[in-house]
């Protein structure tokens, strides 16, 4: 017989799973269980979870989990994961317009990035290149306005699909949500489902080279082989880079534990092997502290906070 959940009297296509470890699903391999893990099969079964949510129970949504440092405790609630069953990407239409040829393609949130990029490349259609190496799912992209090397998700999102917290449906485009650097005005409690893009045709080996590119300055600047969440603290509107105001803090390579701070880049924080939550977290806050004491600037950070009192 199926183990009593709190969602047991619904209809529900996965079975829910208890103490599920998620430092598995996240790029830091950290933290610790979700009390409940649930992986809608679609976004009429999300909406129907989301209306008939048991009362006080914490939520919270798992991307791919790559910018996310969960608590070592773990997440005292139900985690929604949309990777499993919310992963379709189709062409809505192809139109040849006075800029050129166009492609409307919609990609559910659950979708990994690398599957949109490269759906599309294949296609031979442009401007998604600059995902090619921004690990995740659409849907923490587009939380997160994901972007690199003067590409950002707003800049190809044509219009959204969201669910309110009660599961009503609504869709916005990139100005309604104020989309900015590493920025979106998301309401609490609210959840994408999906997007529809739109990008324009090129030739199908220069997309591939572009990519080839992106991919070969990360390899040269960024600590690819070992366990991170990429950038830690969002750069300041003005002003050094983030990195630049760690370095000049005399930061690199500083460490709690296995969590250290990358010598190859400042901003990434790296786990070297048995890096505790605990750990990961106070090494965020000595770097923040000793930034502002060095030079006054007070750093945000972008990776998102899971679990944590
Ligand atoms: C090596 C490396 C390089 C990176 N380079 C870049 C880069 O160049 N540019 C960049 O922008 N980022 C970069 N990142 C960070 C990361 O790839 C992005 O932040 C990514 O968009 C996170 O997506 P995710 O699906 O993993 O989200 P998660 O980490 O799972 O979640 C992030 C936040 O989004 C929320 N969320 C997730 N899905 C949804 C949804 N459907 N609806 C509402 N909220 C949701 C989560 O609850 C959480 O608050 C890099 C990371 C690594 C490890």
């Amino acid at each position: 017989m199926a183990a009593h959940t709190p969602f047991s009297h619904l209809p529900l296509t996965h079975p829910v799973q208890g103490g599920v470890p998620l430092a598995s699903r996240t790029t830091w391999r950290i933290g610790g269980p979700a009390r409940w893990l649930l992986a809608p099969a679609s976004r009429e079964e999300l909406a129907m979870l989301l209306a008939r949510w048991p009362d006080g129970l914490p939520r919270m949504i798992l991307g791919g989990g790559i910018n996310l440092l969960i608590a070592d405790s773990g997440f005292p609630g139900a985690v929604l994961d949309l990777t499993r069953g919310m992963n379709r990407i189709y062409t809505v239409t192809e139109s040849l317009t006075p800029a050129g040829e166009t492609l409307l393609i919609h990609a559910d949130a659950g979708t990994t990035t690398q599957a949109l990029a490269h759906f599309v490349r294949r296609m031979g259609w442009s401007g998604a290149e600059f995902l090619a190496g921004i690990p995740g799912s659409v849907g923490g992209a587009l939380r997160m306005n994901a972007g690199a090397y003067g590409g950002q998700m707003r800049d190809i999102l044509v219009e959204a699909d969201l669910l309110d917290p009660q599961g009503r449906a609504e869709s916005r485009t990139p100005e309604a949500l104020s989309m900015g650097y590493r920025h979106c005005a998301l309401p609490a409690g609210w959840l994408f489902t999906g997007a529809r893009f739109r990008l324009r045709r090129d030739d199908p080996e220069k997309i591939r080279e572009r990519m080839r590119g992106f991919n070969q300055r990360r390899r040269l600047s960024q600590p690819l082989e070992l366990p991170s969440a990429g950038s830690v603290f969002k750069n300041p509107p003005s002003g050094p880079k983030a990195w630049e105001l760690l370095e000049q803090a005399g930061l690199r390579g500083v460490g709690r534990g296995d969590a250290r701070i990358s010598t190859k880049h400042c901003n990434f924080f790296v786990n070297h092997g048995q890096a505790s939550a605990g750990e990961m977290r106070a090494l965020i806050d000595l770097a923040r502290a000793t930034v502002e004491h060095h030079s006054g600037v007070v750093l945000e950070p972008e990776v998102q906070f899971a679990g944590w009192e």
